[in-house]
């Protein structure tokens, strides 16, 4: 076996397990590191409580003199904490989130040192920033970027380091991170779906959007990933055979959580409960050493803060457990990837689930219209949804038949769709008395009944309402779901303010009742947004056609899906939402793509070093054995040695093929990345580089697969899928 192969499963055998005691309650734990309510009531004075709150619940203003008490309250309990430095944590484009230490530690101008952390640091920051990418929006030379505190995602202590959750923004005010666009939407859904919720329900002055998440990643022993470079800069492996036995038998899912990756989950989730993020369930997935983890539900910009401080923490417990976590949607060919399903919902300050039937004929009324705007709202820019998930990993899985498809479409079930069928036919205008009673008791008064026995489920649905919520399942796992959440916010807020005004103005001109010019309103829109319904198999070929005769999108690509985000019904679109401005969006665009780019390149070069530094030089090394034996045959029986030599002629040969082949292909590949490099558009480049580079890497993949499988398992370089899968 080659050494390196041999030195990465060796050590692999040698780990012991680290024993994770569980020594006080997870209550006990939880949010122990946040600076949240309860801290802030212990360390606060009453007048920066109720500033802190306001701005909390009501986007009010913290003036600078309260910010200063609120600084140096939480510097004290950082302190109290362990912690020496500071940082605002925030989330540039390139979808992690990043962050640069201070000491609270300053010196006096007499020499004297203290610690130091007032309301200017922990309001505004200004970070040597001009390496994150900006789509233009903030030149080089001129790197001046601000990030500023977001008080409703409260502070915490990670490690020694006090992080203050912030946006990342330009002196002029545009936005050059995912969370203040998500900021935006959430306050544009909050607005519309509060002027919705009042003609139900007077008392109801705000409404959040909430985010359950569902993180799927694989876990692999450290020194076995770190021994394939491809894992190593790409997250995945370009090359591999699989092994001789996958999932083919579903003896891994929902089966017992093998010891030592339960003692990293365990360690994990301790973390994650001090840090205040509400861990609930842990399970295997389909895949070996594929898991899940899932939270309770928060409101949405906390619950896209927490899944991203997740994935950092995750990082940094595993590499204690010698493991490695793959976030990658696709890190093997042939067994499944991982998403991040996004369920998500709407809820009152009233304590209302936006999207959950109620028990009386008003508040089904009430889940009926946000249940079918949300419909209406997807079905008008589904394309855009599907832009907001695009990304070079992604595209391994929508579209590829195991996760939705790149084609968005809404399941509800059997029997919602017959409500909703019923509805449409309910008469336009005045309804009479023994319509409404029928409609009150017999349609909507029925919906509770029927979510119960709701059990239908469908896995290829994309969207899907799932009784109370709906889940967005095409979600990347390594996706910062700030994105498809502004857009799904944004969208529906867009719906929301359209049918207060359709619905309003009924009233007015027509003379009709709320609940008549609701019913009317939504009637047209079950009619307007049907083709995005669908309950049958997403992943079928009648299914695409289908989809084609009804105009949905089928976007299979990053580059393809991201050319709506610039259209004009886009641009209008979050611009009148307040959520984007033209530059915004056009910026956000040009880094997705260079983004595409970037990584079809790495993975292209990575290619080019596998074949030429590892898979060639082994194989020679094998055919050489070979071809030494056919000599000795030779030498041995002369003329007859045929007889005894076809079998190592005929692996020579393919050998020599696959070698040619290979060589052949990755030259070609090259040539293609330097056309590809020669183009100065972006979204030229990021064409060519999925349509002339990629396909390149289905053919070399096919020949280093097959060599895997000539080639004598001792000199194979390459730590083997079975060795990275199935080694604990
Ligand atoms: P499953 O989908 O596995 O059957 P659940 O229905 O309990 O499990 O919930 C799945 C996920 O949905 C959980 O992560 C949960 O936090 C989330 N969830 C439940 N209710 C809501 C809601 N109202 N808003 C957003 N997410 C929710
Ligand atoms: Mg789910």
């Amino acid at each position: 076996m080659s050494n390196q192969r041999f030195k990465a499963i060796n050590d692999s055998q040698n780990r012991s397990r680290i024993d994770i005691k569980e020594d006080r309650r997870r209550s006990e734990l939880f949010a122990t590191k946040v600076f949240n309510e309860e801290k802030m009531i212990q360390h606060l004075t009453k007048d920066a409580l109720e500033s802190v709150k306001g701005a909390i619940f009501a986007g009010s203003k913290i003036d600078r003199k309260i910010a200063d008490q609120v600084a140096e309250a939480m510097k004290g309990w950082a302190i109290s904490m362990g912690a020496t430095h500071y940082t605002h944590w925030f989330q540039p484009l390139t979808g992690a989130t990043a962050e640069k230490h201070d000491a609270f530690f300053d010196l006096l101008a007499d020499g004297k040192a203290l610690e130091k952390f007032g309301g200017g640091q922990l309001v505004q920051q200004e970070p040597d920033a001009s390496s994150f990418p900006s789509g233009g929006i903030r030149n080089t030379f001129e790197a001046r970027g601000y990030t500023a505190w977001d008080p409703t995602s409260p502070a915490f202590v990670y490690d020694t380091t006090l992080c203050i959750p912030t946006i990342f923004v330009s002196y002029t005010g545009e936005a050059l991170d995912n969370k203040a666009p998500l900021l935006r939407a959430l306050n544009s859904v909050d607005d519309a779906a509060t002027a919705v919720a009042k003609y139900f329900d007077k008392n109801v002055s705000k409404v959040n959007a909430t985010l359950g998440w569902e993180q799927e990643y694989f876990l692999i022993d450290k020194s076995l990933a770190y021994s394939r470079p491809d894992i190593l800069m790409t997250g995945r492996t370009l090359i591999g055979r699989s092994a001789a036995k996958g999932q083919q038998l579903d003896d891994h899912y929902f089966g017992v959580i093998p010891q030592r990756a339960i003692s990293f989950m365990k360690d994990l989730e301790k973390e994650c409960t001090k840090l205040g993020i509400p861990v609930k369930t842990r399970h295997n997935e389909v895949a070996p050493n594929q898991f899940e983890l899932a939270p309770v539900f928060e409101e949405a910009n906390l619950a896209v803060d927490h899944n991203l401080l997740l994935m950092d923490v995750m990082e940094k417990i595993a590499d204690r457990h010698k493991f490695k976590v793959l976030f990658h949607e696709k890190p093997f060919a042939g067994i499944n990837g991982s998403g991040k399903h996004n369920n998500w919902s709407l809820s009152t300050d009233t304590g209302v689930n936006l999207l959950s039937p109620g028990t009386t004929p008003m508040k089904n009324l009430q889940f009926l219209t946000f249940f079918i705007n949300t419909i209406k709202a997807v079905d008008t820019y589904e394309e855009l949804l599907r832009s907001s998930i695009a990304s070079a990993s992604n595209d391994h899985r929508l579209g590829a038949n195991e996760a939705p498809p790149a084609i968005l479409s809404i399941f509800i079930g059997k029997q919602l769709s017959e409500v909703l069928d019923e509805l449409e036919g309910v008469s336009q205008g005045k309804l009479s008395p023994e319509e409404k009673t029928e409609l009150k008791l017999n349609v909507v008064g029925k919906i509770p009944e029927i979510l119960l026995d709701n059990t239908d489920r469908n896995r290829t649905s994309p969207f899907a309402f799932t009784g109370n919520k709906f889940e967005m399942r095409g979600v990347g796992s390594k996706t910062n779901c700030a994105k498809p959440m502004t857009v799904l916010n944004t969208i529906v807020a867009k719906q929301l303010k359209e049918f207060k005004k359709e619905v309003d103005e009924l009233i007015a001109k027509k003379n009709l009742k709320k609940d008549e010019a609701v019913f009317n309103i939504l009637r047209e829109y079950i009619k307007k947004s049907k083709r995005i319904r669908f309950d049958g198999d997403g992943y079928s070929d009648a299914w695409e056609k289908e989809a084609k005769r009804r105009k949905l999108s089928n976007n299979k690509t990053t580059p393809k899906a991201l050319e709506v985000l610039t259209s004009k019904k886009s641009l209008d679109l979050f611009k009148s939402m307040k959520v984007m401005s033209e530059t915004e969006v056009r910026a956000r665009q040009e880094v997705e793509l260079e983004a595409y780019i970037l990584h079809i390149q790495i993975e292209s070069r990575i290619y080019s070093e596998l074949v030429y530094n590892q898979v060639i030089p082994s194989t020679i090394e094998y055919q050489n054995a070979l071809i030494q034996n056919v000599i000795g045959m030779k030498d041995i029986y002369g003329a007859a040695h045929s007889k005894f030599s076809d079998g190592q002629f005929s692996i020579i040969e393919q050998i020599a093929e696959h070698v040619a082949a290979l060589k052949k292909m990755t030259d070609a590949m090259t040539e293609t990345r330097k056309k590809a490099n020669a183009l100065s558009d972006t979204h030229k480049k990021a064409i060519a580089y999925c349509e002339n580079v990629k396909p390149y890497f289905e053919g070399i993949r096919t020949h280093c697969d097959s060599l895997e499988h000539l080639v004598d398992n001792r000199l194979w370089p390459l730590t083997k899928y079975r060795e990275l899968l199935f080694i604990k």
